[in-house]
């Protein structure tokens, strides 16, 4: 679960890009071609390729689909920028029609009040998941 939780973040890794000459506009700014459907194809089917003993097609699926809820999630925030779903196919920004979201600062900002707000936020959103994933199972024999 740690795994899955920190690939999620990995789309987000195009933030270094805030440090360097990169046109936040295009496919390598922010919520770019690292927020795609086909960049989240690409990472699972690597993890998969890599992780095949647990099973190629399942580890595939599962970590394509986390790192393809991250884009997903992020046209429900209130940015002010869209994701780059459908990158290489389309250019095309996309925001949900509903964006319940906060944006928390970036960075050091994070840990503001703000950010602390922010973060509270999105503990209630997701409490229900939370709360079915660490739920206590019996374990199969
Ligand atoms: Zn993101």
């Amino acid at each position: 679960m740690l795994a899955l939780s920190a690939l999620s973040l990995l789309p987000d890794a195009d933030a270094i890009g805030f440090l360097l000459p990169v046109d936040q506009g295009g496919a390598m700014g922010h919520r770019g071609f690292t927020h795609s459907l086909v960049f989240a194809l690409a990472i699972g089917l690597a993890c998969g390729t890599v992780l095949r003993k647990r099973g190629f097609l399942r580890t595939s699926a599962l970590a394509g689909a986390v790192v393809a809820s991250h884009g997903l999630l992020d046209t429900l925030t209130n940015g002010t920028t869209g994701t780059m779903l459908l990158w290489p196919f389309s250019g095309e920004r996309f925001f949900a029609p509903w964006r319940p979201v906060p944006v928390p600062p970036v960075g050091l900002g994070l840990a503001s009040a703000r950010g602390l707000e922010v973060m509270a936020i999105e503990a209630v959103y997701f409490l229900p998941l939370l709360a079915w994933a660490l739920w206590p199972r019996k374990r199969a024999a």
